[in-house]
């Protein structure tokens, strides 16, 4: 097993996840087999119970484990299904260690942080990086581990010592780190500037961790002079200091990557023996000075990253004639992208299958809520506007989301989507108050509301978990269910072409909540179809309304099993349903 480590220096958030997980996909690009573990140094368990505010997307993988939006990078980048152990937290790691002390395994001894914590998380990295993540059996061959945060934080600490042990656990040849750092560049004439570079390498290295690579992300290519004397400060080889600047899409960076040879690089420092051919790469030996940035570039792409350039290529060729879909997504933490980080590259996976650019119009749903007697926040001018942006938009979104703030306004959006036959996708929560809303003004149910907010007179929406009612913590429907179509004359059916009833579709889910058994048949009676379920029958899963071009609600959260080759089918009909209206509207002759 060979082990990559990415750290960060510098700042946080300046996309170390991003080369981590490209690291990993062109690993994967060459024939190996890849996994990846992210390690979060705070004390939450994970990250279910964490403000997707303060946090951005909580991730849901298969097996129910609630992860750090990472996690969703490498999925995407990766192709691959991880577990929740490929996550591990500060609070698991002591979790794990404080149940060992009390069942009496640390015979007498003092436990304490250097050896038993660094022992448990060396551990757990290596029983986890064995574990296939690709649906075949077998070993991995190389796992990437990204250690959150930035080197020097407190909490990072008892992780940089157990990677400093792990080095010589599993031995320098199969160990190999790279360190993300940041070049800011100032001044009118764009100086880039080392010394935060050479500041936390410094710190790293009196920690005990050399790096063999430093990746440096900067708004510009890095010039020689800078790699150089990154380099002469860092103890790095010249060619080892790999700039990482800004591109058009985040697509391009695993290419920027091998264009600094960076894989040659980590082929020899690890030893690897890679699947595909690199004799391309040897014989062509493109490496050549690029005019821009005057660093050593491959610019061949081999043919065994064909299929990646391809997607970059599209991602920046994507049609925009006749304007952009517009597509209002309604919810609560619109200010914060990072919140729906799967949602957007959901819409991002169909826009590129269907060529045609989208974009997002963010609306706060309670924006679009009327003044209320006793509402002192209440802005006439954000109203406004939250409604052209509603009317003006191709299609309607409506995401997943807790608690009662702006319910009313998703409510009205998924109203006004319904009977002007605009595009609507409604994403668990969204599901939920498309079904509240038909209830409301089509079946007649005024009073119609979830049990969550606990306003209503009549709950079309109730609390019905998997395990018992009573049963306090774990109540959440978390993970992979099979949904089976009942109903297959349907648009959603065909999207997801399953062609039998009966035939299954497994997605992720993460609620509480259901559309209450009771009420279904009389709201399907009107029209607002149940045409997918689970496998109990008694959970709905999919809505639909056939009297129109596009209204439909899944329970499940699609967004978390949407690849850049394999968009999930909800987001395509979504979008598809705007581009075929626009096309509608531009071959309707204008009346004089
Ligand atoms: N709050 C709702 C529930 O628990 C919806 C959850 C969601 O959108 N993820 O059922």
């Amino acid at each position: 097993m060979k082990y990559i480590l990415v750290t960060g220096g510098v700042l946080s958030g300046i996309g170390k996840g991003i080369i981590a997980s490209s690291t990993a996909m062109i690993m994967k690009a060459m024939g190996l087999r890849v996994t990846s573990i992210k390690i979060d140094p705070y004390l939450n368990i994970d990250a279910g119970t964490m403000s997707p505010f303060e946090h951005g997307e909580v991730f849901v993988l298969n097996d129910g484990g609630e992860a750090d939006l990472d996690l969703g990078n490498y999925e995407r980048f990766l192709d691959a299904s991880l577990n929740r152990d490929n996550n591990i937290t500060t609070g698991k790691i002591y979790n794990l260690v404080i149940e060992k002390e009390r069942k009496g395994l640390f015979l007498g001894r003092t436990v304490q942080v250097v050896p038993h914590i660094t022992e448990e998380i060396q551990s757990w990295v290596e029983r986890v990086a064995h574990v296939p993540v690709d649906g075949t059996e077998g070993t991995p061959d190389v796992c990437i581990i990204e250690l959150g945060g930035t080197v020097g934080d407190i909490e990072s600490m008892p992780f940089i010592e157990a990677m400093r042990q792990f080095q010589f656990r599993v031995g320098a040849e199969n160990f190999c780190l790279m360190h993300v750092s940041l070049v800011p560049v100032i001044g009118v004439v764009g100086e880039q500037k080392t010394k935060p570079t050479q500041q936390t390498v410094r710190e790293l290295r009196s920690l005990g961790l050399s790096p063999d690579l430093i990746m440096c992300r900067s708004s510009q290519p890095l010039t020689q002079d800078t790699q150089k004397k990154i380099s002469l400060f860092c103890h790095v080889a010249p060619e080892n200091v790999i700039g990482v600047h800004d591109v058009s899409n985040l697509y391009r960076v695993p290419l920027l990557l091998y264009q600094q040879n960076t894989t040659n690089i980590i082929i020899n420092r690890l030893k690897l023996t890679p699947k595909v051919d690199l004799h391309q790469q040897e014989t062509g030996s493109a490496m050549h000075k690029d005019q821009s940035a005057h660093l050593l570039v491959n610019q061949s792409i081999p043919y065994w990253l064909d299929s990646w350039k391809a997607i970059a290529d599209t991602m920046d060729r994507i049609n925009n004639e006749g304007g952009p879909v517009r597509i209002a997504m309604v919810g609560k933490y619109t200010g914060l992208t990072d919140s729906y980080l799967s949602v957007i590259k959901s819409l991002e996976h169909a826009s590129m299958k269907l060529n045609r650019k989208t974009v997002i119009d963010w609306i706060e749903a309670s924006d679009l809520e009327p003044a209320k007697s006793g509402l002192t926040d209440f802005s006439s001018e954000k109203h406004d506007r939250a409604w052209e942006l509603i009317k003006n938009c191709n299609g309607v979104l409506v995401p997943g989301g807790f608690g009662d703030r702006g319910i009313e306004g998703m409510i009205l959006a998924a109203n006004y989507a319904r009977i002007n036959n605009k595009p609507y996708l409604g994403i668990c929560l969204g599901m939920q108050v498309a079904v509240i809303e038909f209830a409301r003004n089509v079946v007649g149910w005024t009073g119609a509301n979830s049990e969550e907010f606990g306003k209503g007179t009549k709950n079309v929406v109730v609390f019905m978990p998997e395990v018992s009612k009573t049963h306090m913590g774990g109540t959440m429907r978390l993970g992979s269910r099979d949904t089976i179509f009942n109903d297959v004359d349907c648009k959603i059916a065909k999207l997801y072409g399953v062609q039998k009833v009966g035939d299954a579709v497994e997605e992720r889910h993460r609620h509480r909540y259901e559309v209450n058994p009771e009420v279904i048949d009389e709201i399907d009676k009107k029209g607002l179809h149940f045409v997918g379920k689970d496998t109990t029958n008694v959970r709905m899963e999919i809505v639909e309304l056939k009297e129109h071009d596009y209204y439909v609600g899944v329970q499940f959260h699609p967004e978390f099993k949407s690849r850049p080759l394999r968009p999930s089918p909800p987001f395509v009909g979504l979008v598809q349903a705007c581009i075929d209206q626009l096309a509608k509207k531009s071959s309707t002759p204008t009346k004089q």
